[in-house]
């Protein structure tokens, strides 16, 4: 009796290319040698349009690696009128092409691993919580103070870890009052000067982010951000090496060794993180072991700060010339392609990939009962 793990991918969010490239390399995990005694893998594709497809369709997206164009040139949708719903009309039944293929009931424990809005952000885990089914990776809670990046900073701060200065405005204040709108941006330099970082709180993969050096492009900036978020945050810029920490556990978690992240670009922004060449890994860091382990310790006290659970990855700036580590932000449901730096830093700590998806299931198992 294999437990059946219903891995759900793809998703509504600028970072559904990357979730189907995560859940290739997870299914590809779950049908190894090495688990495939344990394990039978369900697939649940979320369409850019918030349709869920399982069985035939989903496993095809797995194979191919793309999406599905949502003008179903290539496939047969069950009921093309519903396509543009944002979810599903029953979101526990999804509607699957084949009378053969998966059902929502027939998973023993799910594997979400959609990054971002809807995914990452505690939206699914609700779901999945309400279902009684057991998940992996953080909880509502988790997800959701780990997704925005206001949320994340306030439970950093209460923790007292270290974190750059910043700012945190919305959408109206931006857009709705022309008399407003200045004044806002003259604070904005009085506190954190230039270059200054632009984020929208609620994404990833570094979209709608911006590097800004003068009040034209914090104008911009501001308004891009506005555009993906109603909540904003603005950060100091500071000069730094980018160091990430892998964290894997429920209440006990462990930390892996320390990576670093290296590029030539103006900042790690997503052209770097997702062209070939653009970024390097290296692991383990090359800093003092001083660093590497404060950052360990820093990763475990972020987790426990949002409540995450199973994984998340941490990302930190190491001011190399007053030796300063600051905290940047958590990911819990961090990249997880084969060469992403979260199963990377988990090979280079002794966990291998396998057996990396193997532990997190078993995580998933154990927090739910
Ligand atoms: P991820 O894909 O890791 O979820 P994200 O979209 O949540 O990323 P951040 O990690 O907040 O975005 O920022 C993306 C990148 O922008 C950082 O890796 C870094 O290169 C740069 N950056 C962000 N904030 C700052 C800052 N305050 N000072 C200097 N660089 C920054
Ligand atoms: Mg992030
Ligand atoms: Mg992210
Ligand atoms: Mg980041």
């Amino acid at each position: 009796n294999k437990l059946r793990v219903g891995l759900l991918f793809g998703g509504r969010s600028g970072e559904h290319e990357v979730s189907i490239s995560s859940a290739r390399a997870i299914a590809q995990a779950i049908s190894s040698d090495q688990n495939a005694q344990k394990y039978e893998l369900l697939p649940f594709y979320i369409q850019k349009d918030g349709y869920w497809l399982a069985g035939e369709i989903a496993q095809q997206v797995l194979t191919s690696g793309t999406p599905l164009q949502l003008n179903g040139s290539n496939i047969q949708l069950p009921n093309p009128s519903q396509t543009s719903l944002p979810i599903p009309t029953s979101p526990y039944l999804p509607v699957s092409s084949s009378s053969s293929s998966a059902q929502v009931a027939d998973v023993d424990v799910w594997f979400p691993i959609i990054h971002g809005p809807n995914g990452e952000d505690g939206t699914v885990q609700g779901l999945l919580q309400l279902m009684q089914i057991p998940y992996v990776g953080s909880g509502v809670l988790g997800s959701a103070m780990g997704m925005d990046k206001i949320a994340m900073k306030m439970a950093f701060a209460q923790a007292g870890l270290p974190q750059v200065k910043y700012m945190t405005i919305n959408r109206a204040q931006v857009w709705s009052n022309p008399c407003v709108f200045p004044k806002l941006c003259d604070q904005i330099e009085a506190t954190l000067g230039y270059p200054c970082f632009v984020k929208p709180a609620n994404l990833g993969s570094s979209v709608g982010i911006a590097k800004v050096r003068s009040r034209s492009e914090l104008e911009t900036a501001l308004d891009n951000a506005a555009s993906y978020d109603r909540r904003l945050i603005i950060e100091a810029g500071v000069v730094a090496r980018e160091l990430e920490c892998a964290v894997l556990g429920n209440d006990n978690p462990k930390a892996s060794v320390v990576g670093e992240i290296t590029f030539e670009s103006d900042f790690y922004d997503y052209e770097t993180k997702y062209t070939a060449g653009k970024a390097g890994f290296l692991i383990p860091a090359p800093v003092p072991e001083s660093v590497s382990s404060a950052i360990q310790e820093m990763s475990l006290q972020a987790f426990a700060s949002v409540d995450a659970a199973g994984l998340a990855r941490v990302d930190f700036f190491y001011v190399e010339a007053t030796g300063e580590v600051l905290i940047n932000e958590i990911n819990t449901l961090p990249g997880f392609t084969a060469t992403s730096m979260y199963p990377q830093m988990w090979e280079k700590s002794g966990v291998p990939f396998t057996e990396l998806v193997d532990q997190l299931i078993q995580l998933a198992l154990e927090r739910h009962s």
